[in-house]
C-alpha cells in the first residue's frame, strides 16, 4: 500500500481513499465526517472497525505536539504553544465570549513583515504552515471548546504570521473549515497587513470571508514607519484593493488599529482614519486595541481615557468603532501578540502544561 505522507488534517480525501483501499466505499465518508464534523480522534470513531482506527492513528499522525498550555481570564482564554514535527513552534489562542468562542490561528511560524510594534514581527520568519497545520489548530481548539461545554463558532487568522503571504495553504484551510468543519464564511476572518495582490485574489474567491486590514496609520509617512510593507503597497493602492473586495463581497470590512501613545492616537490621526474609512463604498468598521507592550518597541499603549476619546472622535466623524477587549494579557496570549519561544527546545521547557509559558522578554531576538 502507498503510504500517504500527509498529517491527519493535511491528508486529502484522495489520500484517505488510498489508505482505506479495499474497504467499503462509505468508509472514507465516515472517517472524514468523524475527523471534521465530529472533531473525533481515530480512537473515537466507534463506527469503523478497530483495525481501521489503529491504521488511521498510525498512518495519519498529528502535526502539533503541545509544548505548553496556559489559561487566563478565569479559564476564558486558553493558549497553546505547539511544536511542529520539525521542532518549529507556533501558538494558538482560544477565547470564550458570552455568545461565541473564537480561535485565533497562526498561518506562519514567525512573520517576515517586520511591523515594528509586533512581537511576531520582531522575532522574524521561520516558515510557512501547511494546510494540515492550520486546520489542526482549529480542530484541537474546537475539541477543547467542547470539553469546556462550548461550541467553537469563529476563526480569526490573527495569530502568528501574515496569512496572505501564505495564500494557498491559508485558503485551503478556509475552504476545509467551511466545507468540512461546517463553519460559515461570515464566521471566518482573514486579517492582513495589506498584501494587495492577496486581497485582490481573495476578492475572486467564492467564499465571502470577513476581511480585517491592520491599518494602524492612515497617512503614508507614519504607516511606512510602523508597517514597512506600506512602502510596497501604499495606502492609495491598499484602499483601492479594499474597495474591490467590498464591491465583490458586500461584506463589512474592518480596520484594525493598535493605539500607540502619542504616535497614532492624535486628533489628526482620527481625522485621517475617518477619511480613509469613509472613502470605501461601505464605511469600514474600526477595531481599536491599546498597543500591547513588546520587548522590541519602547512605546506604550494609549491610556484607557484617550482610547475612549479616540473612539468617540471616530463616531462623531460617522465611523463605527469598537474597543477590543484585550484578552490573556497575563500570558501574552492576546490575539496578534504571539511570539513562540524558539530559544527553548521542547525537551527543556521547564514549565508543566497549564502553567504560564514564559515571561515577557525572556525570548532572545533572532
Ligand atoms: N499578519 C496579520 C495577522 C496577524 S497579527 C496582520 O497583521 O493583520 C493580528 C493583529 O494583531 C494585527 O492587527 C496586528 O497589527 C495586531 N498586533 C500586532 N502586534 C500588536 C501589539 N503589540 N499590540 C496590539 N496589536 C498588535
Ligand atoms: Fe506580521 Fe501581522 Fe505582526 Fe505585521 S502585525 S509583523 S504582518 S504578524
Amino acid at each position: 500500500m502507498t503510504r500517504p505522507t500527509a498529517t491527519r488534517y493535511g491528508a486529502s480525501r484522495a489520500d484517505l481513499d488510498l489508505l482505506l483501499a479495499g474497504q467499503p466505499r462509505y468508509r472514507v465518508d465516515q472517517v472524514w465526517s468523524g475527523l471534521y464534523e465530529q472533531l473525533a480522534t481515530p480512537a473515537e470513531l466507534t463506527n469503523v472497525p478497530k483495525a481501521t482506527r489503529a491504521l488511521l492513528e498510525a498512518e495519519l499522525p498529528l502535526a502539533l505536539e503541545p509544548v505548553a498550555e496556559s489559561t487566563s481570564d478565569g479559564g476564558e482564554t486558553v493558549k497553546w504553544l505547539w511544536a511542529l514535527t520539525d521542532g518549529t513552534q507556533v501558538e494558538t489562542v482560544l477565547m470564550h465570549y458570552d455568545e461565541r468562542s473564537t480561535v485565533c490561528v497562526s498561518s506562519q511560524a514567525g512573520c517576515a513583515m517586520g511591523c515594528t510594534f509586533c512581537a511576531t514581527g520582531q522575532a522574524g520568519f521561520d516558515r510557512h504552515l501547511d494546510v494540515g497545520e492550520i486546520v489542526e489548530q482549529v480542530v484541537r481548539a474546537g475539541r477543547r471548546a467542547r470539553d469546556d461545554g462550548r461550541r467553537l463558532s469563529n476563526v480569526v487568522f490573527m495569530g502568528m504570521g501574515e496569512p496572505l503571504a501564505n495564500y494557498d495553504p491559508t485558503w485551503a484551510a478556509v475552504e476545509r473549515l467551511h466545507a468540512d468543519v461546517g463553519l460559515s464564511a461570515r464566521h471566518l476572518t482573514v486579517s492582513t497587513v495589506g498584501i494587495v495582490p492577496g486581497i485582490r485574489r481573495l476578492a475572486l474567491e467564492e467564499l465571502p470571508v470577513n476581511l480585517a486590514v491592520s491599518l494602524h496609520a492612515a497617512d503614508d509617512a507614519l504607516r511606512d514607519e510602523l508597517v514597512p510593507i506600506n512602502r510596497r503597497y501604499p495606502l492609495s493602492t491598499l484602499m483601492d484593493a479594499c474597495s474591490g473586495y467590498l464591491q465583490a463581497k458586500h461584506r463589512r470590512l474592518s480596520f484594525e488599529w493598535a493605539l500607540i501613545d502619542g504616535v497614532n492616537d492624535r486628533d489628526i490621526d482620527a481625522r485621517h482614519l475617518i477619511e480613509r474609512a469613509r472613502s470605501l463604498p461601505l464605511p469600514a468598521h474600526v477595531n481599536l486595541i491599546p498597543l500591547n507592550p513588546t520587548p522590541g518597541y519602547a512605546v506604550r499603549g494609549t491610556p484607557p481615557r484617550r482610547v475612549r476619546e479616540f473612539r468617540d472622535r471616530l463616531r462623531d466623524g460617522g465611523v463605527n468603532a469598537t474597543i477590543r477587549r484585550t484578552r490573556g494579557t497575563e500570558i501574552d496570549a492576546a490575539c496578534g501578540q504571539l511570539r513562540a519561544n524558539h530559544a527553548i527546545a521542547p525537551a527543556s521547557v521547564d514549565v508543566a502544561l497549564g502553567q504560564p509559558v514564559r515571561k515577557r522578554g525572556s525570548k532572545a531576538t533572532t
